[in-house]
């Protein structure tokens, strides 16, 4: 087993993590911002450093800082969480050539994974459905890029190879405007992600946001753990997220979380990640993977009994999956709200002191959260608050227990977006399921009309 880990992040993910470590017996080590010396993952932790001021880029993203903690601790592993330095190849290989463990993937894979042209390249190859599009980035030939267009037909869409975020993307509804918008997202990419390589797909007029959760050890053993629907979303941010996914042809899911566990063994993957696709008319199509836990993943997580960030530590640890893909049986269903410090209306971040916190609880209840009645949130990252996350035996009990355990959250001090989850609760679109990844927005847009 692993000894002693260090968690380099903050919030939620921190205590979950922290959590997780407790249970194996394995010591872990926290880090903080000068503006995090109060949170609760800091004050339930053993040994903690401080990393250094608020900004991210000088504490939680300061990679000098947390090989020092790692040292200075006598750390074996680092834990990167989601978000910060989880997807940065260059500090995977950073806290390898130190002599740790990094919980996740080869900085290698990583690297793979983390260029979508490549990405998509291995997923072709390893027979996982993709968006149809130019095979490679696209070059400076007008003619050739034109005739693409045409042969995918629009609308196309020019996505940065580098991208993430929702940034870098830029939809084209027909010929006249495909060479502008190619120059200017390369410019955006070469801005943002110091990468100016641009492809293109057929852009999906009302696909749903399918996501496939599998974990691999390093005996090149890998599974799949079903799916989640994360198609509500604004902005590109999920909001809520279930699993199973209402309505999914099953046959079809099936054969493609065989293949996704099929694409790790092959290119060497290991620990836990998630492979994201559309979904449109009973198609899946892949569009890119991310190699860490996700926000979501307690909804995995109920619906298997399975506890992803301790088979985290157990695959860094060398441990072997436990169980073969037939022993993974999912029951009932799960949903995850994400609980926000924003004004339900606006969306601008609400940090400030939460006056009062009361969690819900009860049957079929787990709350994921960093708050407490007295904490300040501030103002420097995202407005996560945690999650409710709900299970019943069918879809209906699962958002029946949500609609209650909504109504006992006691927030003080500060507004949220619960009043959102609460119209969206009794949506009668979201109630049927199936939503595409745009409901969201019109529906907000309609509301404000
Ligand atoms: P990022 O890494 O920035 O999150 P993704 O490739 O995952 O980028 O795409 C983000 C979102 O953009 C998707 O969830 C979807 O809403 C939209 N999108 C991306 N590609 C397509 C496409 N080919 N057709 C329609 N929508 C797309």
């Amino acid at each position: 087993m692993l000894r002693k880990v260090l968690i380099a992040n903050r919030g939620e993910i921190a205590l979950r993590v922290q959590r997780a470590c407790k249970r194996l017996g394995i010591a872990s080590v926290v880090v903080y911002s000068e503006a995090d010396k109060d949170a609760l993952y800091v004050r339930l932790s053993d040994e903690s450093y401080c990393l250094g001021p608020a900004p991210s880029a000088r504490s939680y993203l300061d990679q000098s800082a947390l090989l020092d903690a790692a040292a200075l601790a006598g750390a074996d592993a680092i834990h990167p969480g989601y978000g910060f330095l989880s997807e940065n190849a260059g500090f995977a290989q950073k806290v390898a050539d130190a002599g740790l463990v990094f919980i996740g993937p080869s900085a290698t894979v990583m690297r793979t994974m983390g260029d979508k042209v490549s990405a998509k390249q291995s997923m072709l190859d390893a027979g996982v459905p993709c968006v149809p599009g130019s095979p490679e980035a696209l070059d400076a030939d007008d003619e050739k890029t034109k005739s693409l267009a045409a042969a995918i037909g629009y609308p196309v869409i020019i996505k940065a190879a580098g991208g993430g975020g929702g940034r870098g993307m830029r939809v084209v509804d027909s010929e006249l405007t495909l060479h502008q918008a190619i120059a200017m997202t390369r410019a955006e990419a070469s801005a943002a992600f110091g990468n100016g390589a641009v492809y293109m797909e057929k852009y999906l007029l009302a696909p749903r946001h399918i996501e496939i959760q599998v974990l691999a050890d390093t005996h090149g053993n890998a599974a799949w753990l079903g799916e989640r629907d994360c198609s509500m979303q604004r902005r590109h941010q999920k909001i809520i997220e279930e699993s199973p996914a209402p309505g999914i042809d099953t046959a079809r899911l099936q054969e493609v979380g065989e293949r996704c566990a099929r694409a790790c063994e092959r290119m060497g993957y290991v620990g836990a990640g998630t492979f994201e696709f559309l979904y449109e008319n009973g198609e899946f199509y892949f569009i890119e993977m991310n190699t860490r836990v996700q926000v979501e993943h307690p909804v995995t997580e109920w619906v298997t009994g399975i506890d992803i960030v301790e088979m985290q530590l157990r695959i860094a640890a060398g441990e072997r999956l436990p169980w073969m893909q037939a022993d993974i049986v999912r029951k009932g269903h799960a949903i995850e709200c994400r609980i926000n410090a924003e004004d339900p209306r606006s969306f601008k971040p609400s940090p400030g002191i939460l006056r009062e916190w009361i969690a819900p609880s009860g049957p079929g209840v787990r709350v994921d959260s960093h708050m407490y009645s007295g904490y300040e949130i501030p103002p420097f990252y995202d407005s996560l608050m945690g999650k409710v996350i709900t299970f019943g035996a069918s879809r209906e009990d699962a958002m029946a227990r949500m609609r209650v355990a909504l109504s006992e959250l006691v927030v003080e001090g500060i507004q949220t977006n619960v009043p959102l989850h609460q119209e969206l609760m009794s949506d009668p679109a979201f109630i049927q399921g199936g939503t595409s990844i745009h409901y969201l927005e019109k529906w907000l847009a309609e509301r404000e009309r």
